[in-house]
């Protein structure tokens, strides 16, 4: 589905069906920054030992390995945003009913 990190391929390597057509935009990252903050920094934040470390160690002990997931998820979730959009039927032309201007 990409041909580069978080390139979509215009088109299905399978079916040929246009990929492009689905304006993922910023709607993957939100939804990544909204899943790794719920269920991984939130929970963190209850275990003592990160008030108690020496930031020396939490910050790169913490920043590391939640980046990475990061790295991990956002292609995955980017995929599945864009599954949604296909189910949905969303497409670049309905971009005008996604900014706050179509109410004017
Ligand atoms: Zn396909």
């Amino acid at each position: 589905m990409y041909w580069r990190y978080l390139k979509v391929e215009p088109n299905c390597p399978s079916c040929g069906h246009s990929l492009s057509q689905y304006p993922a935009d910023d709607g993957p990252a939100y939804f990544t920054i909204l899943i790794v903050a719920h269920l991984f920094v939130a929970p963190l934040l209850l275990f003592p030992v990160i008030w108690q470390a020496p930031p020396l160690l939490v910050v790169p002990g913490a920043l590391i390995p939640l980046g990475l997931l990061t790295l991990i998820l956002l292609p995955r979730i980017k995929g599945g945003f864009i599954g949604v959009l296909y189910a949905n039927g969303v497409k670049d032309a309905d971009q005008r009913l996604h900014t706050a201007d179509a109410a004017e």
